[in-house]
């Protein structure tokens, strides 16, 4: 029965966890916080190479910053991979490096702004290691994401500080070079196409301030919904048509039940589904598209579950994220929440108990297994049995929040989070403070219940 439990636990864990190894030491650990260059992420520009295929991938990649202070500038990888060349302002410069870090002297940073540019390779899809940003490049698709700005976390390929950035959004472009017969996708707009030879290059330009960015490369076949609110794509290894009726059947519905519910409209123009290899075992919801695990077109009750999880990220990180140590619980939890929102609007209160009876033995088998933590001490480099805690009793917390303060406060609550902090992320308190004051209700003793203590609060 536990093993029964666990099996459909992995299953439905948003991110693709089930299969992907978590970074065991994070390069920035042991790194005094001190030693960070103040600096502001502005923009990115990533330029992948999937050619040749087999199992090597060339990037280039090149953010604006600007660097405040007149110190050596440090770069935190997260991979072993080799780095080839490091530009500013497009002029080679000379680098150190040493393990995961690689050190520019502060002589060779001349400018407040800079251009930096790093050309990097080693990525290979045999090594688990590798796989983590880089989900998978392979034979059938590619695909990526650069999620490290939707938690106040270590998650990108590299990170130049963690904890000065204040923008957390950007823009920037992807450019994907791939065999001939692939299309590729990403937040963007395809700003550029050019074949040469077997060689397709597409590049996407992203105007619309994001968290994170993905892209997607495969032999896509792309099947177009058409729909009175927002038109649906989704991008298919291999025909499916139930997988078109079932997102014909659920995203509109999804959109315009969150739309309602949370007050603000869907902030994308187009939205995308896109099936992913099963190197990739869950869903992830970036900006304007979700991607699924291929394993799950194959479960409709799982997917339908997924769609209305990855669907919510769409208003949580895009339209606001947590900047604290409360971002992993405001995102993952509120997601789980508002798939059970939709649940119970579109499937009724019956499927809806059902799905709380089902948070809650995730997060019983969960926490039987491990040494519980509670949600505020557990981070998305945790182990799979701590995230679930995360996603499920963090789910039910704001379940519980709604049922203290009522569902349309709850809904006030959404809406004036997003009005007030969207632009620059909320922290934990924020988001209290915002209750308490919608609500009346002091809930210093609700968050510590639930956010600082283990165990299952009794209803
Ligand atoms: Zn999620």
């Amino acid at each position: 029965m536990k093993n029964k439990v666990i099996i459909i636990l992995m299953i439905v864990c948003c991110m693709g966890c089930a299969q992907q190894k978590p970074i065991e030491s994070l390069p920035y650990d042991g790194v005094p916080e001190a030693s960070y260059p103040k600096t502001t992420w502005i923009s990115h520009a990533l330029e992948v190479n999937l050619f040749p295929m087999e199992y090597y991938m060339q990037v280039t990649d090149t953010i604006e910053l600007q660097v405040n202070r007149e110190e050596d500038l440090h770069i935190y990888l997260d991979q072993d991979f080799k780095v080839d060349g490091v530009r500013i302002q497009n002029q080679n410069i000379v680098f150190e490096r040493n393990d995961k870090q690689i050190r520019i002297a502060k002589e060779h940073i001349p400018h407040k702004d800079i251009q930096l540019s790093i050309d990097y390779h080693g990525l290979f899809p045999k090594d688990p290691e590798a796989l983590w940003m880089f989900k998978m490049i392979d034979e059938d698709a590619a695909h990526c994401f650069f999620e490290g700005m939707w938690y106040p976390m270590p998650m990108d390929i590299y990170k130049i500080d963690t904890t000065n950035i204040d923008i957390k959004k950007i823009k920037g472009t992807v450019a994907i070079t791939m065999p001939k017969e692939w299309v590729s996708l990403s937040n963007g707009e395809l700003a550029e196409e050019v074949i040469e030879g077997q060689e397709r290059k597409q590049t996407w330009r992203i105007e619309e301030e994001i968290i994170g960015f993905s892209f997607a490369a495969g032999p896509y076949a792309v099947n177009r919904i058409a729909s009175e609110r927002i038109d649906t794509e989704l991008y298919l290894l291999e025909e499916r048509p139930d997988a078109v009726k079932d997102a014909q059947t659920w995203v509109e519905p999804l959109i315009k039940y969150y739309e309602s519910f949370i007050g603000h409209p869907y902030p994308f123009s187009r939205f995308t589904v896109v099936e992913v290899s099963d190197t990739f075992s869950g869903g992830h919801g970036d900006a304007s598209f979700i991607s699924i695990g291929q394993s799950n077109w194959h479960r409709p009750i799982i997917m339908k579950w997924m769609y209305a999880h990855e669907i919510s990220h769409q208003w949580f990180p895009h339209q606001l994220y947590g900047k604290d140590e409360g971002a992993f619980w405001f995102l993952e939890g509120m997601a789980n929440y508002l798939a059970l929102k939709a649940t119970e609007a579109l499937e009724g209160p019956e499927e809806r108990d059902f799905l709380i009876q089902y948070y809650k033995k995730i997060y019983i088998a969960s926490a039987t297994l491990v040494d519980e933590k509670p949600i505020i001490d557990i981070k998305i480099t945790d182990s799979d049995f701590l995230r679930n805690i995360v996603y499920h009793k963090g789910g039910l917390a704001f379940y519980a929040l709604e049922k203290k303060i009522g569902e349309n406060a709850m809904k006030q609550v959404l809406y004036e989070s997003i009005d007030e902090y969207g632009k620059n992320g909320i922290t934990l308190k924020e988001f209290q403070q915002v209750a308490e004051k919608i609500s009346n209700t002091n809930l210093d003793d609700f968050f510590d219940l639930w956010l600082y203590q283990i165990g299952m609060p009794e209803e």
